[in-house]
């Protein structure tokens, strides 16, 4: 028997046959299990598309909060998001504007009082 230097670990240890590992590293590296799942990859442009839109999404909140008083066309020309897609974020009550933004509130749809966000006022929406 002859002893050799692991070529993992770098201890000595008694060589018979096969490659220049120690019982050891042999057992740990063929133990080793594959670490790519294969699934994700198919997934990676849908998941894409959803990180930017939330990406944008915070970018305008933190815009919002930053800048307290922006209106939606500020809002819309400092981001480079069409006003379209600002009301639709409001109307779902995902966007909401700060007090002091008084300007970029909106009226709600059935008594016309100003609303931060959503498509009514608290109290129509109590009333409903
Ligand atoms: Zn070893
Ligand atoms: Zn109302």
């Amino acid at each position: 028997m002859e002893l050799k230097v692991c070529k993992n670990c770098k201890r000595l240890f008694q060589y018979i046959y096969g490659p220049e590992i120690c019982p050891d590293c042999l057992k740990n590296l063929s133990h080793k299990e594959p670490d790519k799942p294969e699934e994700e990859l198919s997934n990676t442009n849908v998941t894409k598309s959803i990180n930017s839109e939330l990406e944008l999404f915070d970018k305008v909140k933190e815009y919002i909060i930053t800048h307290r008083k922006a209106t939606i066309s500020d809002i819309s020309l400092a981001m480079d998001v069409p006003p379209k897609r600002l009301f639709e974020w409001i109307r779902e009550e995902r966007l909401e504007f700060s007090d002091d933004s008084r300007d970029a509130w909106f009226t709600c749809e059935r008594c016309g009082a100003k609303i931060k966000s959503g498509r009514l006022c608290n109290r129509c929406k109590d009333n409903r």
